[in-house]
């Protein structure tokens, strides 16, 4: 990407995550859990996070992260502009 373009925000919505059933959304929701507490951030409605997690939970859902991103994004957990962060990647 251009370096004067800042890279996409990654947000997830908390609210939204607790409505996925836990078959599919449970090792997001134990990670998002585990930074809320590392972080000690627990009152909020959102939660940003960073674009190395992106990859790790590619890893922990045996998906690219590009294929990953469309199905949270499908979920309603993760902002859709979090898309340029998988395609600056992949470029
Ligand atoms: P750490 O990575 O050693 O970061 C120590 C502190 O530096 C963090 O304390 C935070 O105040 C600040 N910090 C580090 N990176 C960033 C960043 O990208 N943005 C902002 N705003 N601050 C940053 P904090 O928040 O209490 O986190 C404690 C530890 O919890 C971190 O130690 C890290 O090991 C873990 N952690 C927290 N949030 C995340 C996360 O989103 N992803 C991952 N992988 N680990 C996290
Ligand atoms: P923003 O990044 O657009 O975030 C808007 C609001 O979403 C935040 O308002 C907060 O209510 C919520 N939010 C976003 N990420 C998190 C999260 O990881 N945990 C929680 N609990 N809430 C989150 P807030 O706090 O009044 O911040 C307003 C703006 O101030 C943010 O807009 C951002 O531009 C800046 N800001 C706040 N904290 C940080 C930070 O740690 N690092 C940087 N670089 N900017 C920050
Ligand atoms: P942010 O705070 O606006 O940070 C934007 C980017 O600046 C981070 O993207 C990272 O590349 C860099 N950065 C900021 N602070 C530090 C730092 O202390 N150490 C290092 N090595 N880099 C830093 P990244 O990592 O993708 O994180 C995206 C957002 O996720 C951050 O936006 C922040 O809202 C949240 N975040 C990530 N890690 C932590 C953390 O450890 N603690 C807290 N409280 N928030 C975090």
């Amino acid at each position: 990407g251009g370096a004067a373009e800042p890279p996409p925000r990654l947000v997830l919505d908390l609210e939204r995550l607790t409505q996925v059933p836990s078959e599919k959304a449970g090792p997001l929701q134990r990670y998002a859990a585990t930074i809320q507490s590392q972080r000690g951030d627990y009152n909020g409605k959102v939660l940003s996070i960073r674009q190395d997690d992106l990859r790790t939970l590619a890893v922990i859902y045996d998906q690219s992260p590009s294929i990953l991103t469309e199905q949270l994004i499908s979920w309603g957990v993760l902002n859709s502009d979090a898309r340029r962060a998988v395609r600056e990647e992949d470029a």
